[in-house]
């Protein structure tokens, strides 16, 4: 994710801060911090906070949890930004409570200026990350995404993985504890690990030491981040580190949040809560963007995103890989005979089909464009494609769908190109595509309704 604007932030388009110190010196000494990076707006006490809160366009709410007329548990509750509470003394009390009302950020004050702006810039893009759901879901797809959207969000929260990397096996224990009623675990015990672990298992969250030999954490989240695969993966930093710079700078680098050893149960959950409550966001966000709006399948994008993954993981452990592109036949004749309303219906009809004939939970299915669709089948043989080949060709038919101008067949049919291979370390995924496109193009030629494999195989 990248949820750090620039240090340098424009100042045009710098956000509005709400500062609640009822201490001026503070206030002072703060405003002096913040003030090249963004809008600071003052509140004394929790009356003139709720009374700003409501006049001006505020995009985080700062309070100071040692203010002793300000009920901090009041204000988190009424007011729907982040907040960020700050105190002189980071007791354990004040990190448990503030969490608890709602804080998105429990800090001390005296960190550097560098990591206020760093924390700060974090919540505010990590808030328009929440709040584009509900603008997104008031389009007409509302009633559609909604359900299942929820549905999946509850089901993959369920799911939801965290893999654990450190060097010391003690730590991940104590962590083990804390963290394996809630989510499913894994361990990585040093950074190469971590990164090809990350690779295979696509974890929800990486808890990451700071400290280990070879490649140190904060080497891994730099080449995580740098892979298209991984780079949206969550990334908390662990540290016994006090040195803030060293904070700010895992921050930096694309970390979400750091936590210090030795660990406060409270605070990781609550902080892993909070982090979790955001990939599952971006999760639905994403799956939004990665479904095809007509069928309800995959779209082209998310087949690029699967079959990059995929032939990478292929080519890694030399796997066989089958890709299959479908086509409707005379597809154009049925829209011209029917109309395009029943084009679309037929569409419907022919993705719904496809998709149940996936025999592993692997199998992936998408529109690939127009009428036509693409199926990735990983670590499966000619063998194993053929017959998952027989059985679409054998299910669109069995659809039985009126198609009069489609030669002697009278249904909806379609033709099916395959190419399977084994990568080479340099295959390309264009490269694919191509051989199953001109497997899909001889099946046309041969008289449609039925499966060509590619012959280089
Ligand atoms: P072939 O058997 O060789 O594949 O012939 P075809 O007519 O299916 O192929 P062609 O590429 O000539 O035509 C594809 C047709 O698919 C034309 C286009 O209008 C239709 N089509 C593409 N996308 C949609 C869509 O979203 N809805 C509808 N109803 N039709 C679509
Ligand atoms: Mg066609
Ligand atoms: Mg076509």
């Amino acid at each position: 994710m990248n949820a750090h604007a620039p240090l340098s932030a424009d100042k045009q388009a710098v956000a509005n801060l709400l500062l609640v110190d009822e201490t001026p010196d503070n206030i002072e000494y703060l405003s002096h911090q913040l003030h090249d990076h963004f809008d600071i707006n003052f509140a004394g006490s929790g009356r003139m906070a709720i009374k700003l809160l409501n006049e001006l366009p505020i995009d985080v709410v700062l309070i100071n949890a040692d203010n002793q007329n300000v009920d901090c548990q009041l204000l988190c509750s009424q007011c729907d930004l982040p907040v960020i509470l700050f105190t002189k003394e980071l007791y354990q009390q004040v990190l448990v409570d503030g969490y608890l009302w709602g804080a998105v950020d429990v800090m001390s004050s005296d960190v550097t200026t560098k990591e206020w702006i760093c924390r700060i810039n974090a919540h505010i893009a990590i808030d328009k990350l929440r709040r584009i759901p509900a603008k997104m879901l008031t389009s007409q797809n509302i009633e559609r995404a909604q359900p299942s959207l929820s549905a999946s969000l509850a089901h993959e929260y369920e799911r939801a993985k965290v893999l654990l990397v450190d060097d010391s096996v003690n730590n991940i224990q104590v962590l083990n504890e804390i963290l394996s009623k809630e989510y499913e675990i894994y361990f990585a015990t040093n950074g190469q690990q971590a990164i090809d672990m990350a690779i295979e298992l696509q974890p929800d969250l990486i808890l990451l030491d700071v400290v280990m030999p070879r490649l140190n954490g904060y080497q891994v989240c730099q080449q995580l981040k740098s892979m298209q695969e991984t780079k949206e993966i969550g990334i908390i930093f662990v540290t016994a580190l006090n040195d803030d710079e060293d904070e700010a700078k895992g921050l930096e680098l694309g970390a979400i949040d750091y936590i210090t050893k030795p660990f406060n149960p409270h605070i990781v959950r609550a902080r892993m809560h909070n982090h979790m409550e955001l990939v599952q966001h971006r999760k639905m966000l994403s799956s939004l963007s990665m479904t095809d709006g007509l069928t309800d399948i995959a779209n082209r994008r998310h087949f690029d995103q699967v079959m990059h993954r995929e032939l990478h993981r292929a080519i890694r452990q030399q796997e066989s890989l089958a890709l299959m592109l479908i086509d409707i036949d005379h597809f154009k004749k049925y829209n011209d005979h029917y109309g395009h309303v029943n084009g679309d219906e037929c569409l419907k009809e022919v993705a719904a089909v496809l998709d149940s004939c996936r025999v592993r939970m692997t199998d992936f299915v998408a529109r690939y464009g127009g009428e036509e669709f693409a199926v990735i089948l990983p670590n499966t043989t000619t063998e194993g494609a053929q017959v998952v080949a027989d059985k679409i060709l054998k299910a669109i038919e069995a659809l039985d769908i009126e198609h009069i101008n489609n030669a002697d067949f009278g249904v909806v049919t379609v033709s099916i190109g395959v190419y399977c291979s084994v990568p080479l370390f340099n295959s390309s995924k264009e490269q694919l595509l191509a051989q199953a496109d001109e497997a899909l193009y001889q099946a046309k030629e041969q008289g449609r309704n039925r499966v060509v494999f590619a012959l280089d195989q």
